[in-house]
């Protein structure tokens, strides 16, 4: 990203929020809308808790800015206007300022060991020194599996692991014995992990020996639910042995097998399912087209529910039929400045799939695939393409499609309401700052705008003002998540809690 300080000296802006002082450092800019208390330093010891804000000379009118919109009261006679809200039209930039488009890297958990998983996470989530060099600091969640009903013979990764080393929730398909349970809790409290890559690997030699049935969906989501794992996203894997796969049935095609939605079949869970939270569904139907102006599409189950269905780049087509590149070894195929340029030219998302622990390597990627990474996270510092995990993306985008807003305007200062997320198909989502993170808005003066979510203020550090982008014209939006680099390796998390 920019660089902040440049080479000027910081300014700090401590503030002791126990006994609401605030102190401006150096640079002579008084605030306008703080009282200052001189406050002894005894009493300053007591209170040792201090929150310090950084904040460079450059951005201090903006911080006091943002500070004062924050504060002020909704007007009384603008409260009913600001609840009477519509769909925004053009007054939303398609992206969170400066972006152009927006791109997840999904990968199937296929064989994948605790030590793989946290190998790649490290080079792709954190800053840390890894096997492939620097790490590069991406939003990348990643997907897991309850159970293990694989029969084949499985080499799975350099660390001389079998199936039975797969990350996986249950010991094999037994709901009693737990496995890498803690493993997943972890990574899904964190954040590298954010989807389902179903209830599990039920692969078999015979394609045709199907072992899940509902009681696993049954014993899946009470575990899930334990532990305060809140899933929204489903990624269907595998073989025609995979039959809780849902989503893409079609009698005619490869997914005939698909019976999760069927609901008068044994393996039918669907019910069970979207009552728990998913909302998004890759329904196992590949495509070679990356771009999309939206990756949503409404899904029509056996059941009669509906839910959202996601575009996802699997593969290219060659003259010899379909060539799958969705591998870690071919990822410089999935991201190079072609492909780059182009979703930032049509202003697309994209969801890559992969599978980055799929394989039998110590590290998935090769110099052409660290330097594809290194290439993706250059356009993201360059504030070209926006990269973050499944989640999130696919949650934004339902909020940009189906926000909600009222303006209203007093002396020259306008309010801005968020309403609501009107999900056509699963209703008004729950409004919250995370909810509208990233929604951006063309207004006349950024500057004299609050910003209202439920006609709730968001905090001073939640507004984003902008410049004009390539439209010319200014915005403001609600801030992205923040970036976050730690290294929540769960070997390095159970060590540090150690001491
Ligand atoms: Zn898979």
């Amino acid at each position: 990203m920019k660089k902040l300080w440049g080479n000027q000296p910081k300014v700090l802006i401590l503030t002791a929020l126990a006994l609401g002082i605030t102190m401006i450092g150096s640079r002579s800019t008084q605030p306008v809308t703080e009282t200052v208390n001189l406050t002894t330093p005894q009493q300053l010891e007591k209170k040792p808790v201090i929150e310090v804000e950084e904040i460079a000379p450059q951005d201090e009118d903006a911080w006091l800015n943002r500070k004062r919109l924050a504060k002020a009261q909704v007007p009384d006679n603008l409260k009913v206007a600001l609840q009477s809200g519509k769909p925004t039209g053009n007054l939303l930039r398609k992206f969170p300022y400066p972006f152009r488009s927006m791109l997840a890297l999904t990968s199937d958990i296929d064989d994948t060991t605790p030590e793989e998983f946290s190998d790649y996470h490290r080079f792709l989530n954190t800053k840390e020194q890894t096997e492939g060099g620097p790490g590069l600091g991406l939003d990348v969640g990643d997907s897991f599996w309850m159970f293990m009903a694989n029969n084949q013979p499985n080499h799975t990764d350099s660390y001389d692991h079998g199936l039975d080393g797969v990350m996986t929730y249950f010991k094999g398909t037994d709901s009693t014995q737990k496995h890498f349970d803690a493993e997943i809790k972890h990574y899904w409290k964190v954040g590298w992990i954010d989807s389902m890559h179903t209830f599990g690997d039920f692969s078999r030699k015979d394609h045709y020996d199907p072992v899940f049935k509902r009681e696993y969906a049954v014993a899946a989501w009470d575990a899930l639910k334990q532990d305060g794992i809140n899933l929204e996203v489903w990624i269907n894997h595998g073989n025609e042995a995979n039959v809780d796969a849902f989503g893409g049935y079609d009698p005619h095609r490869f997914s005939a097998y698909q019976a999760g939605d069927n609901p008068s079949s044994p393996h039918y869970h669907t019910d069970l399912t979207v009552k728990n939270g998913i909302h998004f569904v890759w329904n196992s139907i590949g495509e070679p087209q990356m771009g999309w102006e939206s990756p949503l599409f409404e899904i029509k189950l056996r059941d009669g529910q509906k839910l959202w269905g996601f575009h996802r780049y699997t593969h290219d087509l060659t003259k010899t039929g379909l060539d799958w590149n969705w591998v870690p070894r071919e990822i410089h195929r999935q991201i190079n400045t072609g492909t780059l340029d182009s979703l930032v030219e049509h202003q697309q998302y994209a969801l890559l799939a992969q599978h980055f622990g799929g394989y039998d390597l110590r590290f998935p990627f090769d110099e052409k695939g660290v330097q594809a990474l290194r290439l993706l996270a250059q356009y993201q510092d360059d504030g070209k393409v926006l990269v973050a995990r499944t989640t999130r993306l696919l949650k934004y985008e339902v909020a940009r499609k189906f926000v909600q807003v009222a303006t209203a305007e007093q002396g020259d200062e306008t309010w801005l309401n968020v309403t609501a997320i009107q999900d056509p198909i699963f209703g008004p989502q729950p409004l919250s700052i995370d909810a509208v993170r990233g929604l951006t808005f063309y207004v006349q003066n950024p500057e004299k705008t609050h910003l209202l979510v439920d006609m709730k203020p968001i905090r001073p550090e939640d507004y984003q003002f902008n410049p004009p982008d390539a439209t010319g014209k200014v915005s403001i939006g609600f801030k992205w998540f923040k970036p976050d680099y730690t290294d929540y390796s769960f070997t390095s998390t159970r060590d540090a809690s150690a001491l």
